[in-house]
């Protein structure tokens, strides 16, 4: 159906992508008038990030290697005391949605530009939204400073993550989209790129999972996650974001399973009251019965748990995750209630069939 009233903002941001983006870093990096860049990563990605310091050639000023999950606020108070240290006038993060987290704290107060090289489906590179977590307590916000001025998008630096990790991702990633659907600034041009993004992962998913170094299958997975990372970057997120911050800030799970495993729940919640973003995600995964039901039966042939209860979730954790993502009212198709937030826990919780 024919969306009658609509905004849309585009972001000011460059996108490469390929394999051997890398190769011409550098010019990409003088390009944006950067001298002296960092390379931000995670401990287990340090080798990745020395070839691309040796890349940056007299560009490059040094590598931070500390980065993990929900960037903590210590490690981004010393990462940007890195920073200065160096000199540095650029950033670059490489890595999934914890290197790009801890980049955007570091450009965040020290206004450098953030060239970015994902290697997981996040799609936090295509987001100007940043997060630092203090006691225990993450907080969020929307800022253009943090949005990367570059992405290199380079298929083949996907091919090392594990079959599970990459399953998760992806489903992380079409959440972004199918949320994107029925966003409140949901918009034409938006909604093409979050169908086209849930179809490419649909696509590739259980190719990448048997044969998780075939570069074709990886090509089209990365062009899935730009897809539904832009999607992302464009609109507002409804229960399935909130409901997985909740779940992920108080019980502190894994962020791509727990979003992985929520999907196909959020979506059942939703889909009656989103046709045009229903029908959306029927085309994209080429279905004509419930998209919440197929996206379960996509999840079933993957590598990824399939129950909260899996992930270290505890039926007495319900009443405490249904507190918190009802604290803050916020745009959803259908009404969030109580109730309804219960059931949808108690199915995700042991993995049931999503009715
Ligand atoms: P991650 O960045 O924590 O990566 C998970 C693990 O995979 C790490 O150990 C990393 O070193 C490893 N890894 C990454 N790429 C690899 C590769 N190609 N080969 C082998 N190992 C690899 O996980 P993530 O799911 O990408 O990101 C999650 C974080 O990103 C969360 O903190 C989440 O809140 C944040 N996020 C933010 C946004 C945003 O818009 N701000 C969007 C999405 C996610």
């Amino acid at each position: 159906s024919f969306q009658s009233e609509f905004g849309y903002t585009a972001l000011p941001m460059r996108v490469r992508f390929g394999i051997d983006v890398l190769s011409q870093l550098q010019s990409h990096v003088a390009e944006l008038g950067t001298e002296r860049a960092i390379v931000v990563c995670t401990p287990e990605q340090r080798t990745l990030a020395e070839s691309i310091l040796a890349q940056l050639g007299d560009r490059g000023a040094g590598i931070f290697d500390r980065a993990e999950m929900h960037v903590p606020v210590d490690v981004a108070d010393a990462a940007l005391q890195f920073a200065l240290d160096r000199g540095a006038d650029g950033c670059v993060v490489v890595g999934g949605g914890s290197s790009v987290g801890l980049g955007k704290a570091i450009a965040l107060r020290h206004q450098i530009p953030i060239i970015a090289i994902p290697t997981t489906y996040a799609g936090s590179e295509m987001t100007p939204v940043w997060g630092l977590t203090r006691d225990g307590h993450k907080q969020t916000g929307t800022s253009p400073s943090v949005l990367p001025a570059l992405v290199l998008y380079d298929p083949g630096l996907t091919t090392t993550l594990p079959a599970g990790l990459s399953a998760a991702s992806a489903m992380n990633a079409m959440a972004h989209a199918v949320e994107a659907l029925y966003a409140p600034d949901a918009s034409p041009i938006i909604s093409l790129m979050a169908e086209e993004g849930i179809r490419a992962f649909a696509e590739a998913l259980t190719r990448v999972v048997a044969d998780p170094e075939n570069i074709d299958h990886r090509t089209r997975a990365l062009y899935g996650a730009w897809l539904c990372g832009a999607s992302l970057g464009a609109t507002t997120m409804s229960l399935h974001h909130k409901l997985c911050h909740a779940i992920g800030g108080s019980l502190n799970l894994p962020h791509a399973q727990t979003h992985a495993i929520v999907l196909p729940y959020s979506l059942a919640y939703n889909e009656s009251s989103a046709p045009a973003a229903k029908a959306a995600v029927q085309r994209a995964l080429r279905v004509d019965t419930s998209a919440a039901v197929a996206l379960w039966e996509l999840a079933q042939k993957l590598p990824i748990p399939h129950a909260l209860e899996q992930i270290g979730m505890d039926g007495s954790d319900i009443d405490l995750v249904v507190e918190q993502a009802l604290k803050n009212p916020y745009a959803n198709p259908r009404e969030v209630t109580e109730e309804g937030l219960r059931s949808l826990l108690q199915d995700a919780l042991v993995g049931r069939r999503p009715t």
